[in-house]
């Protein structure tokens, strides 16, 4: 590359676009960031950055304006308690999101779209059983996704299908599987289950007990965020146009990501379990084989590893948040 591209990212005020666009400019590209707000925890590395609402097809073109690649990863989501309890209000937000912005990439002429999928792509009945079997790429049909959110996220996958064939632009569709490290969210809501046990191992003290949702035998891969925005990048560099998992495949039980945390923490903790809460399907991994045939990659931190970073990070806001509250009480 002579002259490095102006690139798009969108969900540049969230977690994983926060990172990527740190990743991007670190490489000499010339970055705009785009969403509904700005990173909350560090200032971004975007040379501009578009507060906007992608729901409007007017932003959607004013942000694609002049860029050669567009990294999507704007999207109204959470974790399993938010998208169990939101089905009609992130549907409708993110059809409006993803539709306008394949528009704005075809009216502006962009080169490459890479879409930001999920493995809540991957249909309910295989994965009734936490010893589940790794999820291929073509398993994603006969098609029985997640509600909302995972049916949303299997239609665009194949917008991006006719996009490409319709009109030539060249998609990327990456299927992340659970993504986290430090600057996710943690509390609030909308976090995910490692983000969630940190925060709560780092709130208790040693020999305390924690409210783990589901009866802990569920299991789940997960995946650290540089291993991800590394992962991104190779596949939006690469000439495959097809969906591609992008995670690890180290299957966990939620009790042995607990186990973790708590060994990280330097901590015994007591298990609580509440099976009323949501816990999504019983079992999910990512099958990489297509991965390391097109990349020769694959993620390679472990979730201990990548769990130590985390939790330092979380531990961390929590001693300076109840600092704060104990000097507001003072
Ligand atoms: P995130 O919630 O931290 O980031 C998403 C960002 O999109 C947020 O900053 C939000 O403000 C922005 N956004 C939402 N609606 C918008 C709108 N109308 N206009 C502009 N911006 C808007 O989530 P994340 O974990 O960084 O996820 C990034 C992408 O990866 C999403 O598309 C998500 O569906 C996908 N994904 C994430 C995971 C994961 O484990 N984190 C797993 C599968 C898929």
């Amino acid at each position: 590359m002579a002259k490095k591209s102006t690139v798009l990212v969108t969900g540049a005020g969230g977690f994983i676009g926060h990172h990527l666009v740190r990743y991007l400019a670190q490489r000499g590209f010339r970055v705009r960031g785009a969403d509904l707000k700005l990173p909350e925890y560090e200032s971004s590395d975007a040379d501009e950055f578009m507060v906007c609402d992608l729901r409007s097809g007017k932003d959607c073109m004013k942000a694609c304006r002049d860029v050669d690649e567009v990294y999507h990863l704007a999207a109204d989501m959470g974790g399993i308690g938010y998208i169990t309890a939101s089905h009609a209000e992130i549907s409708i937000n993110n059809i409006l999101i993803n539709a306008n912005m394949l528009n704005a990439v075809r009216q502006n002429g962009v080169d490459r779209f890479l879409f930001s999928s999920s493995a809540c792509v991957y249909p309910q009945y295989l994965q009734r059983e936490a010893d589940v079997v790794p999820l291929k790429e073509e398993d994603a049909f006969p098609a029985d996704p997640e509600e909302g959110y995972g049916l949303e996220k299997l239609f665009m996958e194949k917008l991006c299908q006719y996009f490409t064939e319709d009109y030539h632009i060249a998609t990327r569709v990456v299927r992340f599987h659970n993504v986290y490290g430090p600057l996710g969210t943690y509390d609030g809501g909308r976090e995910k289950a490692p983000a969630a046990i940190c925060r709560k191992v780092a709130a208790c003290e040693d020999e305390d007990e924690i409210e783990i949702w589901g009866d802990g035998q569920q299991t789940r891969s997960f995946m650290y965020v540089d291993d991800c925005v590394e992962g991104i990048f190779r596949i939006m560099r690469s000439d495959y146009g097809l969906p591609l998992n992008l995670g690890t495949d180290e299957l966990v039980t939620i009790d042995e990501l607990v186990d973790i945390v708590a060994a990280t923490a330097g901590k015994t903790i007591k298990k609580r379990h509440d099976p009323s809460r949501p816990q999504g399907v019983r079992g999910r991994n990512s099958d990489n084989t297509r991965l390391r045939q097109v990349l020769h990659w694959e993620p390679k931190l472990s979730l201990r590893q990548g769990c130590e970073h985390t939790y330092r990070w979380i531990a961390e806001r929590v001693a300076t948040e109840n600092a704060g509250a104990r000097e507001a009480a003072e």
